[in-house]
């Protein structure tokens, strides 16, 4: 008998919440066959929202919903909200059009200088690789390290912090092990250095260090109020939260003095028709958008019961883990940590070998993110953490989500007793 397939990698990606599906299906658009008259309750909305008629109006309206939508969620403008193909390109849009800003606004480096932009260690690879790229592109770049239990070193940063800095970028919370950043403390410390330099404006440009939170996993299970976060950018997935993939947003801070007319501290990274207020050209992808939305504010409205579901499955499955693998160890710290996240190092069993015998029983679990899984490194953030490759290597990933129950986790535990069983 073929086994029930269970899925324990929800950080990687979510399956579709079947109102999002509900949601999104009038606006695929799908042709209707000519000879068969459909009722208006069940016209595709196709319409291209550039266009000016009425079917364009129609898209361009579902659009402006899904923008307030996601804007209430965030307790933000609709203004700041710019739909992006996911969160890979909202990093990029945050570290390349600040760059981009910051160097086409007549700023006087002091000679020899570069602009500088500060990342934790343990940024996501869309956030690493860019700022990698930027260098080669004359930006310096000062990666701040990250404590055993996965904290970025909060002193570290603020001395990395200077005059020329043009953004910070520290992820909400990590997509390996799950650890919360203190970002709203972050932000703070970005404002007071702010104020500190307008004092002489001679040193700085006003507005600069912009700051910048990943809150791709931190969406589903943590408060994302930009105004009590005090983030000036901020990056969100669908995927992540049941909803499509290949769309996301930046959120992009407008002070009241820049709402009319909109001035963005970013320049654009794709050019061309101008859409999302000229920061993001391409025709909006308005089924995917409808679909973020409705994810969003389904995720908001669950959150705390989700929370703390999961969080009760997850401390029992790791009080279990231990007694069947005395020497397990938690890679990140147990307090500051998402509720579904249990990322563990198990001295001397490969995560590869151990996902393959897991996967062989119809389990899914991750040996690092799937978006590094292809690579043969050891994962940097696990690195980060523990400065041990090996370490890195012989850990796996456990994400609960929505469909985790009692039972599943007490599958997951029979089977890691026979694996071991077969290993010992
Ligand atoms: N940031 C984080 C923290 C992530 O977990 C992911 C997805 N693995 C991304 C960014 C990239 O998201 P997307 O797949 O939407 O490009």
């Amino acid at each position: 008998m073929k086994t029930r397939p269970l899925y324990l990698d929800y950080a990687a990606t979510t399956p579709l919440d079947p109102a999002v599906l509900n949601a999104m299906l009038p606006y695929f658009g799908t042709l209707l066959s000519p000879l068969q008259p459909t009722p208006s309750s069940l016209q595709p909305i196709f319409g291209n929202p550039g266009s000016l008629h009425s079917f364009g109006q129609q898209a361009s309206a579902a659009v402006f919903a899904a923008r307030e939508e996601i804007a209430q969620a965030l307790r933000c403008h609709y203004s700041e909200i710019i739909f992006t193909a996911g969160a890979t390109e909202a990093n990029n849009l945050a570290l390349r059009g600040a760059v981009k800003k910051f160097l086409t606004s007549n700023v006087q480096l002091p000679k020899g200088e570069k602009p500088r932009i500060i990342i934790s260690s343990i940024e996501h690879e869309s956030v690493m690789a860019t700022a990698k790229d930027l260098e080669k592109e004359g930006v310096e770049v000062v990666r701040i390290p990250v404590s055993r239990e996965g904290i970025v070193n909060l002193k570290m940063l603020k001395e990395a912090l200077n005059a020329h800095t043009v953004l910070v970028s520290v992820m909400y919370a990590n997509n390996e092990v799950g650890t919360i950043q203190p970002i709203a403390e972050i932000a703070k410390m970005i404002r007071e250095l702010r104020s500190s330099l307008a004092v002489n404006p001679q040193s700085s440009i006003a507005g600069y260090p912009l700051f910048h939170t990943d809150a791709v996993q931190a969406f589903q299970y943590l408060p994302c109020d930009v105004q009590a976060l005090g983030v000036d950018l901020l990056t969100l997935s669908a995927h992540k939260v049941y909803g499509p993939k290949g769309i996301g947003c930046l959120y992009t801070r407008l002070s009241v003095s820049n709402l009319e007319p909109k001035t963005y501290n970013l320049q654009p990274v794709l050019t061309g028709g101008g859409q999302e207020f000229g920061l993001r050209s391409g025709t909006e992808n308005v089924p995917a958008i409808v679909g973020f939305a409705r994810a969003i504010s389904l995720a908001a409205e669950r959150r705390t019961r989700e929370a703390t579901r999961v969080e009760k499955l997850r401390n029992q499955l790791w009080r279990d883990l231990k007694n069947i693998f005395p020497k397990v160890q938690l890679n990140g710290g147990i307090q500051k940590r998402l509720p579904n996240n249990l990322n563990v190092y198990l001295p001397g069993i490969s995560g590869e070998r151990l996902l393959v015998s897991l996967d062989l029983q119809g389990i899914a679990v991750s040996s690092g993110s799937a978006c590094t899984a292809r690579s043969i490194d050891p994962s940097h953030v696990i690195v980060a953490l523990s400065g041990d490759s090996v370490r890195a290597k012989n850990s796996i990933r456990i994400t609960l989500g929505k469909m985790t129950t009692v039972q599943d986790m007490k599958r997951l535990l029979r089977v890691l007793r026979q694996v071991k069983e077969g290993l010992d």
